[in-house]
């Protein structure tokens, strides 16, 4: 096995900025021998130019979606985008698989070494057995009509038996607005889990006044919610009392949530994680996450692309540039965390990935101006 001595311009580590002149010594495969002073590490040095990265994490995708790039025009709010979702998702077989592999491939090449993915059918099966890239499956349930439950619940653990042998799997709610209280029951504690969560101002409308957009999707789909009272606060804290206080949950979105959200959910349990994704908030709804209410809350930040039906790309570096450009006291020394280890760690990931520490093989990227290049 042979010894490589990475000389970047700088390095980031995972959590910070190395000293000016470190060296990465991995082995061939990128497994990390050493990170060490430049006066150090002899001869044979590869001088890299630009920032070397761990592998990105991106913590929120819907491969099975890659089909639907361009398919749905921006801005149309949160309800005739779910509508044109569901009524676009389908087509050929080979049209889907052929874009997810063309999606899974682009993330590869722009340094992703993992992803937490959503998926609501079996379709991405093959795709992720061949990958390069580690997936964290997220087997997504929804049904807001609660004489369903039973029924969306067998349904998405069949979804879960394909997923078997591509590695980790989690059932997870889709979001307060689509998951009844006994489906949630059902869904009980994992390990881990994810939500969407208010991705929308109509969202919190629904929930605190009984109003607006989300009663049209409801109608649309032919779904009589005759059953329903608006609790008459926040989507998020309604849901509160259905979620396990047990396992870590990834909060995805977050860009109508509150102080008071917040404060409420701290009270209700503390493993959590908000997973940004801001360029398909601008897509969908032209908003951004309130990125310093959310940091300030103590809880982890993560960085996601969401999927190509509300997004251009899945370039997670573009996401955190999104957030750097709006934001710019946020840094990129802490952006990189999110886009790094904090993902890892999100993913139930980071005993080998995310950071040069040493044995880790988290993949090498190299950040040269806004763009991204695996090295190894
Ligand atoms: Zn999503």
């Amino acid at each position: 096995m042979g010894i490589r001595k990475f000389r970047p311009d700088r390095l980031f580590d995972g959590t910070q900025f190395a000293a000016p002149g470190a060296v990465l010594v991995c082995d061939d495969s990128g497994r990390v021998i050493d990170l060490i002073p430049e006066a150090e590490a002899g001869d044979d040095l590869e001088p890299l130019q630009g920032i070397l990265l761990p592998g990105l994490v991106n913590c929120h995708c819907h491969l099975e979606l890659s089909h639907m790039r361009g398919m749905i025009p921006e801005h149309t709010g949160m309800v005739p985008f779910l509508t044109a979702v569901m009524k676009n998702r389908f087509a050929g077989p080979d049209l889907i698989g052929e874009a997810m592999y063309e999606a899974d491939n682009a993330m590869y090449q722009s340094g992703v070494v993992a992803v937490g993915d959503i998926c609501n059918t079996a379709n991405s099966v093959a795709v992720k057995e061949q990958s390069r890239i580690r997936y964290i499956n997220f087997i997504e349930v929804s049904g807001f009509v609660p004489s369903g439950a039973r029924d969306r619940y067998e349904q998405a653990l069949g979804v879960m038996k394909a997923f078997a042998a591509t590695g980790n799997a989690y059932m997870a709610p889709h979001a307060p607005y689509s998951v009844s209280p006994a489906l949630f029951s059902l869904l009980g504690a994992t390990a881990l889990s994810t939500m969407h969560n208010q991705e929308s101002a109509e969202e919190n409308e629904f929930f605190s006044r009984g109003t607006g957009p989300f009663n049209d999707l409801f109608k649309t789909l032919g779904v009589d919610i005759g059953f329903f009272r608006a609790p008459g606060t926040s989507s998020l804290r309604a849901v509160m009392p259905y979620l396990p206080r047990a396992g870590k949950m990834i909060l995805v979105h977050n860009t109508e949530t509150s102080a008071d959200d917040l404060f409420s959910w701290q009270q209700a349990r503390p493993a959590l994680r908000f997973c940004l994704c801001p360029r398909a908030n601008q897509y969908i709804n032209d908003s951004l996450p309130p990125v310093d209410l959310l940091q300030n809350s103590g809880h982890p930040l993560v960085l996601g692309t969401d999927s190509l039906a509300s997004n251009h790309s899945l370039d997670l570096m573009a996401e955190l540039f999104v957030l750097l450009d709006h934001f710019p006291e946020l840094g990129l020394e802490q952006a990189l965390h999110w886009a790094t280890l904090a993902g890892a760690e999100a993913l139930d990931l980071d005993k080998h990935l995310g950071s040069f520490e040493k044995s880790k093989q988290p993949g090498l990227v190299l950040l040269r101006g806004r763009s991204t290049e695996r090295i190894l």
